[in-house]
């Protein structure tokens, strides 16, 4: 099955204990679609601006990303800078432009279709349910969001929750959405919301999977070296309903699965700058960190 992803295209600029680099590709729907495209063909929706370099769409259309929904407008590209302390999963953002993104409402590509699974990947909780709304999808859709959005379009978040299967948040947004310091509580409280299954990620201690009938808790691969955590978060989400789209049936068994290669690809992004280090790998990596990781966790 095809997986819609919607959310940024961006230039980041990005300061970590181990390095700094400047308006490098990032975005919550770059990680995502090339993280997603490692199982199943992907539908980006986006805009850039016209400062947005070809090869990048080259990039994308390489790895079975179809990008005739990346708009392009005059405008300059999303930009994001953010620094990292020594506490890796805590992004500082120093500043967010918008740019291309203010009032943006794209055209739906025709090659889209309301059968296929929906990734929302992080982006204006506004513009998520408009994207909903607009193609009324019947598979499977996920959401994941920021603190950005918590604090400033609270209200239309928790309304979105009620159209969303899975939802995807770190722990620090899923305490400031709920008000729960617990996890297992706030995973109640967005359950109540509407969300069918929730994804609690924890960066380095991997994530938490709540839904009526399943628990289940994935740690991270363990890394002998991490340059940059930045995408992890909208990697992880990419690699989790990559996957789901390509099963015939999502049973327990394929969501933790799923958690698993969702980790198992936020192991590869952080180990370099930007996409780099997604873009390095090929699926028979991937398999061969998943091989590792059942060897890890066993017992
Ligand atoms: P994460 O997976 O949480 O590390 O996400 C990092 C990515 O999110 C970066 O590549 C940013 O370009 C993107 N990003 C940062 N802020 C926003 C925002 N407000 N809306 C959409 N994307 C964002």
């Amino acid at each position: 099955m095809r997986l819609t992803v919607i959310g940024s295209v961006a230039f980041d600029s990005v300061e970590t204990p181990f390095g700094k680099k400047d308006d490098v590709l990032g975005g919550s729907a770059t990680y995502a679609s090339v993280a997603a495209s490692f199982f199943s063909p992907v539908n980006l929706i986006s805009v850039v601006g016209t400062d947005f370099p070809g090869r990048y769409r080259t990039m994308f259309n390489k790895r079975n990303v179809d990008t005739s929904g990346l708009e392009d407008k005059k405008g300059k590209t999303f930009r994001w800078r953010a620094r990292y302390h020594y506490d890796l999963s805590y992004a500082e953002t120093l500043s967010t432009h918008l740019n291309v993104f203010e009032g943006f409402r794209p055209k739906i590509p025709k090659n889209v279709n309301s059968k296929d699974n929906l990734l929302l990947a992080n982006i204006d909780p506004e513009l998520q349910d408009w994207i909903f709304e607009k193609i009324r999808p019947k598979g499977l859709v996920a959401c994941d969001t920021m603190n950005l959005w918590i604090e400033h379009k609270r209200k239309a978040l928790l309304k979105l929750l009620k159209k969303v299967d899975l939802f995807l948040l770190n722990d620090a947004e899923a305490r400031q959405l709920t008000g729960h310091t617990n996890l297992l509580d706030a995973a109640k409280y967005i359950s109540s919301h509407g969300a069918k299954m929730t994804v609690i990620k924890k960066g380095e201690h991997g994530a938490l999977f709540f839904s009526k009938g399943l628990k289940f808790m994935v740690p991270a691969y363990l890394l002998e070296k991490l340059l940059d955590p930045t995408g992890a978060g909208d990697t992880f989400a990419g690699g989790m309903t990559g996957y789901l789209s390509s099963v015939r049936k999502i049973t327990d068994s394929a969501l933790r699965k799923a958690l698993v290669y969702g980790s198992i690809l936020a192991s590869f992004t952080v180990e370099k700058f930007s996409v780099k280090g997604l873009l390095k790998v090929e699926l028979k990596d991937v398999e061969d960190r998943y091989r590792h990781f059942e060897k890890l966790t066993k017992f």
